[in-house]
């Protein structure tokens, strides 16, 4: 097993924000995860499993303890429209590119969002319905339909749907140390361009709305919905929009996006995330929760 001590977790994260970790693993198959979790937790060393670290916040002192990327891949047609999907496997490109070309369905609303497999089981990953009216919100959950996984208590089981109680940004894993390590959606058929249509669409959506990642490192949305109002509309209406704080910036488009405009740290985007909270109570009366998770120490 290779792991590696001291490495410098920001180029591994969207963010391009984070210290080292003490230990670092590339867990390449469901055998290796396995392996390393079982013997961190018989040497008690704490450990941390992520994905394309598209919704983290690594702390500029970083993570004491072992940090875990899942790169287990795999993308097998099982039956006429059920793909197993290695929970390593990025759902786009690799993932919906591949149930497109078959003409299948479900999983291409998420074209551009980035994301492991793993990561997106974790947070129920979601995005509008198609356009024009954008009214409804589609969940990955809608497409699973079971999954093995690495439990907590009970070694490598199989899981269907129900056991993940997904709901908006949640699932069990955010209360259990569960491990994804393969899910097997169920697709539809549909017009290989009517599917391209959807993606190409969904795109333009997120181009014209969304920081480019090859330019500034982000997570997304910094804080959870607030349904009716929204999150960065009450950052917005506090005059907050393009505020900076060293590096990181609130992003002119979109104010409940923080960019990383270069050279920021997580104590920047702290800053920013906790200045945005203390306007909005104060200001709007409303509290914004984030929907990140903080990884390490700040
Ligand atoms: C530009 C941008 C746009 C975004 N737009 C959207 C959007 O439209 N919709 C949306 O829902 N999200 C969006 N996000 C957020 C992000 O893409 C998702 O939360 C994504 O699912 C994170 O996946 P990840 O692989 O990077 O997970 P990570 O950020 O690496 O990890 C997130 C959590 O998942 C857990 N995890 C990872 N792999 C596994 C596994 N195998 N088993 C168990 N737990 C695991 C980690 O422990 C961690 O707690 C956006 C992010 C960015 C940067």
């Amino acid at each position: 097993m290779n792991i590696e001590a001291n490495k410098n977790l920001a180029p591994f994260t969207t963010f391009g924000i984070g210290g080292p970790a003490d230990l670092l693993f590339h867990a390449k198959s469901s055998e290796e995860l396995a392996r390393i979790v079982l013997t961190a937790k018989e040497l008690e060393v704490p450990y941390f499993l992520m994905g394309k670290g598209a919704n983290l916040l690594i702390g500029d002192r970083g993570f004491r303890g072992l940090m875990i990327i899942c790169e287990i891949a795999g993308i097998d047609f099982l039956d006429d429209n059920i793909v197993r999907a290695g929970s390593g496997v990025a759902t786009y490109p690799n993932l919906i590119t591949a149930t497109v070309e078959k003409g299948l369905g479900g999983l291409h609303h998420f074209a551009g969002i980035p994301s492991t497999v793993g990561g997106a089981m974790w947070q129920n990953l979601h995005f509008l319905s198609p356009a024009p009216d954008r009214s409804r919100t589609i969940f990955i959950a809608e497409v699973v339909q079971s999954a093995r996984i690495l439990s907590e208590t009970d070694g490598i089981r199989i899981v269907d749907k129900s056991y993940f109680k997904f709901a908006y940004d949640y699932s069990i894993l955010h209360d259990q140390k569960d491990i994804v390590l393969s899910v097997d959606f169920v697709l539809k058929h549909g017009s290989p361009q009517k599917l391209h249509q959807t993606m190409k669409e969904n795109l333009d959506w997120r181009k014209s709305r969304h920081p480019d990642l090859i330019k500034f490192g982000s997570v997304g949305s910094i804080f959870k919905k607030i349904e009716g109002i929204g999150a960065g509309r009450l950052i917005d209406l506090c005059g907050l929009k393009g505020k900076m704080h060293g590096g990181a910036q609130i992003f002119e488009r979109h104010a409940n996006i923080i960019i990383n405009r270069g050279a920021a740290t997580a104590s920047d985007v702290r800053a920013l995330i906790d200045l945005a909270q203390v306007t909005v109570a104060k200001e709007q009366g409303y509290e914004l929760v984030p929907e990140i998770t903080f990884v390490g120490e700040f």
